[in-house]
């Protein structure tokens, strides 16, 4: 199988800073993607380099089958993204800007209009990007990401800014891309939430290392089983347990749900 993204020990360091140390990843084509951790866990980081916005360290990354570095134009005409720095520019209007990711992308005349109307821009097509509100900057974010149909969708925390309902808007709109279209979304998010609703595989990023991924099976089933240990020596416990010989006074399984199982990955409490 071509995945639509594949990259493999993808690293990157900041001077003395980690910000990501392991991360692989094989998307398949048509799923959507939740790249899920804390702040600070290495999200964004990982989507620049899969965009070569950033030089990785160490690793490498394809996208739909062929490498950034060999055919960057190629490759990037069909993928969209959504990242921070991509800002919009502010003193042009909505519908000026996204004439202008029309032009780079050459894509049809009526691409503008399609996208204001998919992300429900359309009553404020004549306003400046930087009067807008922060959900309606994100819109228009999200719409230059979407404009020219790209295959591949890769959005860093695109939840940001929007309200409730805008959520829920947004939400249907990508699944309706993956199902209709078969459009592959990678999407990050610190909200469990949000990737919960829509992901249909869920990748766990802790301290820059991919410490976990989870299907829509699992996420559907809504609870997984852990084993709680009761011992003398708990700490010592996790080490080796029968080898140490270690008394365990318990052991039986617990439900958990994805919740608790998220903050327990990533040491939060539960
Ligand atoms: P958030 O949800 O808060 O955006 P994130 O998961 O996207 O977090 P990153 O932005 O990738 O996390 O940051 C990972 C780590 O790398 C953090 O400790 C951050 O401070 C550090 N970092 C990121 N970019 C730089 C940079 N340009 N220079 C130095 N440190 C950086």
């Amino acid at each position: 199988m071509t995945y639509a993204i594949s990259a493999q020990g993808l690293a990157k360091n900041f001077g003395p800073v980690k910000a990501v140390k392991r991360v692989d990843l094989a998307v398949r084509p048509g799923e959507i993607y939740g790249f899920l951790g804390r702040n600070g866990a290495g999200k964004t980081t990982t989507i620049r380099m899969l965009l070569g916005l950033i030089r990785p360290n160490a690793g490498t990354v394809r996208l739909l089958g062929s490498s950034l570095r060999e055919d960057r134009a190629g490759v990037l005409a069909k993928v969209g993204c959504l990242v921070e720095s991509a800002a919009a520019y502010p003193n042009l209007t909505v519908r000026e800007n996204l004439e202008i990711q029309r032009r780079l992308t050459r894509s049809p005349a009526a691409a503008v209009a399609e996208v204001m109307g998919l992300l429900k821009l359309e009553d404020f097509a004549d306003r400046r990007a930087g009067r807008l509100s922060l959900g309606n900057k994100q819109r228009l974010s999200l719409a230059r990401a979407l404009l020219h149909r790209p295959k591949l969708l890769i959005l860093d925390e695109p939840a940001n800014g929007l309200d409730p309902a805008g959520i829920v808007e947004v939400r249907g709109l990508l699944r309706r891309l993956a199902d209709e279209e078969g459009v592959t979304v990678f999407m990050s998010s610190h909200l469990l939430d949000e990737v919960e609703q829509l992901a249909d595989r869920v990748g766990i990023v802790h301290e820059g290392v991919l410490v976990e991924e989870v299907d829509r099976a699992e996420l559907r089933r809504g609870s997984r089983v852990a084993i709680e240990v009761a011992a003398e020596d708990a700490a010592a416990a996790g080490d080796a347990l029968a080898a140490a010989g270690i008394q365990t006074l318990g052991l039986a399984p617990v439900a958990e749900d994805l919740e608790s199982h998220f903050l327990r990955k990533t040491g939060g409490q539960s």
